[in-house]
């Protein structure tokens, strides 16, 4: 396990003392300390230097060599730096640990070559010939550290310690060459080169610089020669790992001009150059660019500090380094860390938008919120870019996996947005649907009764798709194969599908009740007259003069029979025409007509009854019998005389109205001499019949079985009891009539 603690302090912010700071940073940043504890400062100098952001655009140079062979020297002259330099009294070591500092000269100054964007120079704690022993543990530390993070490695050396094999800086370059061995082991593919530069001080001249230079080389090989090398390695060269470069100084103390002219000119190397213009050995004469991409170790700025950071943790507790790993490692916190930042705005944007869909499902009335395909879009764009724009320098493999989490985890909350919203355009859209088909029906209703329903119908659910599928393509996400909404389209042209036959079976209820309420009037007046007819004794205006009892008595039942069925017949074509108007299925016409029927016969048997309530049958029995003993058979008026036989014809009309009772009593057709064929007129009860088709339905005797009532029952008018009542009572009126017509008779002849 990578202990990561180093760069835990890796985004502390700068906060207000950053003045401060920026002040303690003159002489650079001290990465390890004489203690050799790793600063966890490291990113607020970069952040502060403007190099954090910078991703690949910045370089490490590090410089290695014997105390006080003016190597802070050198790279204060190099790069404009601050380090520490031993003054000229006290002979003492320094530098403590290993510095850095960035380059100040990068902003060329007149007329000179440009050096390369932010180079980071390390100073590394020199080894001292006398100070040996105790220190070659941190040496070998810094060399490693070193090595696993720079792309140039300075190797300060004066003249004369060229070609003594057995000098401190031989023995250094020796634990350089084995680090290396031992560093890249594990991945010998992807090992990077490095460029050895040594810079040779005090270059008096009389050696020319090609001879140093091959004196050099010829060491450099001679030790790789004789170090163990690890299995599988026996037989790599030097070359295969190291590049080198020469380049000579002049005495800076008796030469200061020459001096300050050389150094500038080695500056100028410090440039960004290509693989295809390099020799190796670099050739000095020509001052080719050494800072070649291959050199780079590819760790992004703003993850420098914390690979730094595990690499110096690696190597301080003795582990064997893993750089890939390390490499894996640093890419997956990062990715993660850059995840969470550009989600930030993600959030900002889409929380809102969650948060207002849940409160509005909650409440139970969905809302359609505006504008949220355009702001799903821009929100998803963004956040996938600004990853890829920070996170993509890392670990490729690493990248591409947190990249689709990401992407998953992203659109995971946007499908939810996105079916949430496609849910309350549903709902919404059906409730709109609905109400929209109702108020079109109820200014049809205002209009007259002739509007047509399936026109209002269609015309809606063209105009609630329409809007649904725009609402639904303004979500669509590009480059989101799941932001498809055919399915849902399909379902909700269903749900209004559904929401129209819910609405064509109350359109036709409607029709119904009209049709009905016409039946019900139409019966009252025509029955009536029917029963009114009773009133003549002689059968009416017209009659047949025959002196036999009247027909229109007799038939009263045949006529009412068939006024009503006439009646019934013709609302039934009214429905039917009307029902086919708005689409219904031949199942609904008929349930309807059935239920037509039902209810006209209920209609007509309600008539009837209140046509034989005590008060106004009693009243007719006396008009007919009235009727037949006070008017002669042409129908002129009786003037008693006693002479009369009052009481024959008083007995003959009772009589004959009498009859009438049992006749009334039930309905019988006189034709057929049987009871009306009801359960075949109202029909066979209909196989797709709902609950609520027989809601408002009342049992009819002799129709529904299980009600106990028999056809007999039903057509009973008057009972036994009723019968006999109204007879008595008849009787009694009809007394009456014939002594007023006594007395007249005799009051007649005394007047
Ligand atoms: P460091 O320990 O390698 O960093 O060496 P310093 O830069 O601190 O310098 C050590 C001493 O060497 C100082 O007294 C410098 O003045 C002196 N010095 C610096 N550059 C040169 C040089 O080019 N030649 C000589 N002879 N002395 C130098
Ligand atoms: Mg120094």
């Amino acid at each position: 396990p990578v202990i990561m603690t180093a760069a835990n302090g890796h985004f502390a912010s700068v906060g207000d003392d950053g003045d401060k700071q920026q002040q303690s940073f003159e002489h650079g940043i001290q990465v390890i300390d004489e203690n050799k504890t790793f600063n966890a400062n490291l990113p607020a100098y970069l952040d502060a230097e403007h190099v954090l952001r910078q991703g690949f655009n910045y370089h490490l140079i590090s410089v290695f060599g014997s105390q006080s062979t003016g190597k802070s020297t050198l790279l204060n002259h190099l790069f404009g730096t601050h380090f520490g330099v031993m003054s000229e009294s006290e002979r003492r070591q320094t530098t403590k640990g290993i510095w850095m500092s960035k380059n100040k000269r990068d902003q060329a100054e007149g007329g000179a070559v440009k050096m390369a964007d932010n180079i980071l120079v390390m100073d590394v704690e020199g080894t001292d010939g006398r100070e040996r022993g105790e220190d070659q543990d941190f040496e070998r530390k810094s060399a490693l550290f070193a090595l696993a993070t720079s792309e140039v490695l300075i190797v300060n050396i004066w003249e004369h310690q060229v070609g003594l094999y057995q000098g401190a800086n031989m023995g250094l370059l020796k634990t350089v060459f084995e680090v290396n061995l031992q560093l890249f082991l594990k991945d010998n593919n992807s090992t990077p080169r490095s460029l050895l530069y040594f810079v040779i001080r005090d270059h008096i001249g009389t050696t020319p610089m090609s001879n140093l230079r091959q004196t050099l080389l010829a060491d450099l090989t001679r030790i790789w020669s004789t170090l163990s090398k690890p299995p599988g390695l026996e037989n790599s060269k030097i070359e295969d790992y190291f590049d080198f470069a020469f380049t000579a100084l002049p005495h800076k103390i008796l030469q200061p001009e020459k001096f300050v002219e050389s150094v500038a000119k080695l500056g100028e190397r410090f440039r960004e150059g290509q693989k295809s213009s390099r020799t190796n050995p670099f050739s000095d004469e020509q001052a080719e660019p050494i800072l070649l991409p291959e050199y780079h170790r590819r760790i992004p700025a703003d993850g420098f500090s914390m690979y730094a950071g595990n690499i110096w943790e690696q190597i301080d507790s003795n582990k064997d380094l893993d750089l890939p790993t390390q490499q894996e490692l640093l890419a997956q916190f990062r990715c993660d860390e850059i995840a969470r930042e550009v989600l930030v705005a993600f959030d900002e944007v889409i929380t809102p938008l969650e948060s207002k869909q849940v409160d509005a499902a909650k409440s139970g009335s969905p809302s359609v919120l505006s504008g949220l395909g355009k702001a799903m879009n821009g929100a998803r764009a963004k956040v996938l870019k600004d990853f890829t724009s920070e996170a993509s320098r890392y670990h490729q493999g690493v990248y591409k996996r947190k990249s689709a989490e990401l992407e998953t985890n992203v659109d995971a909350r946007l499908k939810a947005l996105f079916q949430g919203q496609l849910s309350a355009a549903h709902k919404t859209g059906v409730q709109e649907f609905t109400e929209a088909v109702s108020t079109a029906v109820k200014s049809g209703q205002k209009k007259g009764s002739n509007y047509d329903f399936q026109k209002i119908v269609n015309a809606e659910k063209q105009k609630s798709l329409k809007k649904y599928e725009q609402e639904a393509s303004g979500l669509v996400i590009e480059g989101a194969s799941w932001s498809n909404y055919q399915q849902e389209l399909d379902l909700y042209r269903k749900d209004l599908d559904e929401a129209s036959a819910r609405l064509r079976k109350d359109e036709m209820r409607r029709l119904a009740s009209r049709v009905e309420r016409w039946v019900r009037s139409h019966l009252g007046e025509s029955i009536g007259v029917q029963f009114n007819k009773l009133g003549s004794g002689r059968g009416g205006s017209g009659a047949p003069e025959t002196g036999e009892r009247g027909s229109i008595e007799k038939d009263l039942w045949d006529r009412i029979w068939l006024v009503f069925t006439e009646t019934v017949k013709h609302a039934e074509s009214r429905f039917t025409e009307r029902a086919k108007g708005f689409d219904a299925s031949p199942e609904e016409v008929e349930v309807g007509l059935w239920r037509l029927r039902r209810k006209s016969w209920g209609v007509l048997r309600a008539k009837i009854d209140e046509e034989v309530m005590e008060g106004n049958l009693l009243l007719k029995l006396r008009e007919n019998f009235e009727d037949k003993f006070r008017y002669d058979e042409e129908g002129v008026p009786r003037i008693w005389r006693p002479s009369d036989d009052i009481e024959g014809i008083y007995t003959r009309a009772r009589e004959s109205t009498l009859e009438l009772i049992p006749l009334l009593s039930k309905f019988k057709l006189h034709e057929t001499k049987s009871l009306p064929p009801l359960e075949e007129w109202i029909g066979q009860t209909p196989a797709e019949l709902s609950a609520a088709d027989e809601e408002d339905l009342h049992p009819i005797g002799g129709v529904d079985e299980e009600d106990g009532k028999t056809l007999e029952e039903e057509m009973t008018v008057l009972s036994d009891a009723k019968k006999q009542d109204l007879s008595v009572r008849f009787k009694k009126t009809a007394d009456g009539v014939y002594v007023e017509a006594k007395r007249s008779a005799i009051g007649g002849v005394t007047q």
